[in-house]
């Protein structure tokens, strides 16, 4: 059977007539990674961790990308900033179509994008005094004289909450909060306009969490800073995001502005994920709690139709050889679902067997 699931790729997130043209728009894009089975490394089969994602990010704007562990999300983060090199589609930052450009061509565009990772630790040497891993971009992109290399890196320290005295100590004498400032701060070393979010939080105590995401929505307001932000917390993304994509098994399922998908979320994946976000007003909203059976399906071999159908409360019996399509069910609202083929259903119809 056809695949129908992919969307028109404008329609995700685009510009309308007279509006702003995006920072970075990404179409139809896919990374397959090979299967290999034997010494001779035989290709049994393709892991489709994104196959067919499309969406825009304006100046100044975060989208957040949210699905389970395994979905694609931080995959989808690694081929925009072509630290993979993508299966197909394109990737454009301010219209120039960067998709098959060679490391080195990258290089000027590398300074445009840079990504925050997971794990600060990780991610710093330990080796290195932290202003020496702050100041790292600068040397790689020959920005400045070492003076005024390290007269910035001063200053990133304060843009961040570090005292600029602390650029001689190295990553282990940082609480984990402090290293990921000091990630930050390298990001932002080189002026960049996107950042890349890969679960910048998820690896902190929820305090500390909460200031770095002031942090980041902090400098994103002096800077037009716009983020793609990671994330399988939905509760952090409901905090920073301004439109959100909901991933399930390399392709967007449902995307619009974190509003719409708050209060009336589309898909039965996306219902489920909110269902499970604590709710802090008790009084002000009730949600059913919904419970998903089973773990997200191999990427390998995808069920057939809409790739939910065997976790979905709603299934129908053409759920599981007809693939919905991500179509527009409210303007700006898109859902791959086929509840919503004639507008909206909702509330959603009853679960199949209640
Ligand atoms: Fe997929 Fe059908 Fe469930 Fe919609 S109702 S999410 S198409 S299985």
């Amino acid at each position: 059977m056809t695949d129908t699931t992919m969307t028109k790729p404008e329609t995700v997130f685009a510009s309308g007539a007279g509006e702003e043209a995006p920072l970075i728009e990404i179409t139809d894009l896919k990374k397959h990674f090979p299967v290999t089975k034997g010494v001779f490394s035989r290709v049994v089969g393709q892991v489709h961790a994104v196959d067919g994602v499309s969406f825009s990010i304006k100046h100044g704007e975060t989208l957040g990308l949210v699905g389970e562990s395994g979905c694609g999300k931080s995959t989808v983060g690694r081929t925009v900033l072509k630290l993979l090199e993508p299966t197909g589609g394109s990737i454009k930052i301010k219209g120039e179509d960067i998709t098959a450009l060679s490391p080195k061509e990258m290089l000027p565009y590398r300074r445009e994008m840079q990504m925050i990772f997971q794990d600060p630790y990780a991610s710093l040497n330990p080796r290195m005094q932290a202003g020496d891993v702050v100041r790292e971009p600068l040397i790689i992109h020959e920005v400045g004289s070492k003076a005024e290399q390290v007269e910035r890196v001063a200053w990133l320290f304060e843009k961040v909450g570090l005292r600029p005295e602390r650029m001689y100590a190295y990553a282990h004498e940082f609480s984990g909060g402090q290293r990921q400032r000091i990630g930050i701060a390298r990001a932002l070393a080189i002026n960049p306009e996107l950042m890349v979010c890969d679960e910048p939080v998820s690896a902190l105590d929820v305090s500390i969490q909460a200031q770095i995401i002031n942090l980041l929505m902090d400098l994103q307001d002096e800077f037009q800073l716009s983020y793609l932000f990671i994330s399988h917390d939905l509760a952090v993304v409901e905090h920073i995001a301004h439109k959100v994509a909901v991933m399930y098994l390399g392709r967007i399922v449902e995307a619009t502005d974190k509003t719409s998908l708050f209060e009336m979320p589309l898909h039965p994946y996306s219902e489920a994920l909110l269902s499970a976000v604590p709710i802090p007003d008790a009084k002000a909203r009730t949600r059913n709690r919904m419970i998903l059976q089973g773990d997200v399906p191999s990427p390998i071999n995808p069920p057939s139709g809409c790739h939910f159908h065997a976790r979905c409360p709603y299934a129908m019996a053409r759920c599981s050889v007809e693939a919905p399509p991500l179509r527009e069910v409210v303007p700006g609202h898109l859902a791959a679902c086929h509840l919503h083929e004639n507008g909206v259903t909702f509330p959603l119809a009853k679960p199949a067997g209640e």
